[in-house]
């Protein structure tokens, strides 16, 4: 039984009095139950989102963390870091860093191993563009995208690493995926898994991330390989976020 999962991603989005308001309306919907919940503001928000979370059931992530342990890398965040700030999930290739900032498939396998590691869970995200579906190419893109962290990652650990499935055409534009067409990804998604090892197939969290929101959630949710959601814009507003996760708790 894999316990479904909402993890919401602030990006680049939000200040001290914006997450101070938002958790205060969070509060009145009592979420983070049956699903587990994190949430993932910008580094500079780590400690105080931490300190705002303390005595919830809420858990805190990262949107991003550096392959090595510590150094000279100016502008980077280790692990250790995150973890000394109260993190317990970090994001590892969203597909706005593959694209805007490089990332390749074998660094964010590294980032995936890093985050291990240092006792985080990564959430890896994986997806096509348009371009590649349009070109038939999505089943590919996303095998390769997943065969690099199968290739890295001992067994044992994919068990604790949570798959999020973001087609990128999906992602900020309301042009959520449909059930049907987020489900098929998600079984192609397992099924490698499986091909790995079975007990990987049956326990590793696979969540869909794209344009997902209050109205739409729980029929994506109740999809048998939709384990949960990735949530971009609307985990910046308390009443659609509480809403998705409330969707999560009765899948
Ligand atoms: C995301 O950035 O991971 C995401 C899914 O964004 P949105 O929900 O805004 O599409």
């Amino acid at each position: 039984m894999r316990r479904p999962l909402v993890a919401g991603n602030w990006k680049m989005n939000g200040s001290r009095a914006m997450a101070g308001d938002l958790f205060a309306a969070l509060r009145r919907y009592h979420i983070g139950g049956d699903a587990e919940v994190v949430v993932c503001p910008p580094y500079p928000y780590l400690d105080l989102v931490a300190g705002l979370l303390r005595g919830s059931t809420i858990c805190l992530g990262a949107q991003d963390i550096h392959p090595a342990v510590e150094g000279a890398f100016t502008g980077d965040v280790a692990g250790a870091m995150l973890r000394d700030c109260g993190c317990t999930y970090v994001i590892v290739g969203h597909s706005e860093r593959r694209q805007l900032c490089g990332e390749s498939d074998l660094l964010v396998a590294d980032k995936a191993v890093a985050a291990l590691r240092e006792g985080l869970q990564p959430i890896v995200c994986v997806g096509e563009t348009e371009a590649e579906r349009e070109a038939g190419d999505a089943v590919a893109v996303v095998g390769r995208q997943l065969g690099q962290v199968l290739g890295k990652i001992e067994r044992e650990e994919m068990l604790r690493v949570v798959l999020a499935y973001e087609p990128v055409w999906a992602i900020g534009t309301g042009r959520t995926a449909t059930p049907e067409l987020a489900q098929e990804m998600h079984a192609h998604l397992r099924a490698l898994l499986r091909d790995a090892d079975p007990v990987l197939a049956d326990a590793v969290r696979i969540l869909y991330g794209g344009s997902v929101n209050g109205a739409n959630a729980r029929a994506l949710f109740a999809a048998p390989d939709i384990d949960g959601g990735l949530i971009g814009g609307a985990a910046l507003k308390a009443e659609e976020f509480a809403a998705i996760c409330v969707a999560a708790e009765g899948k």
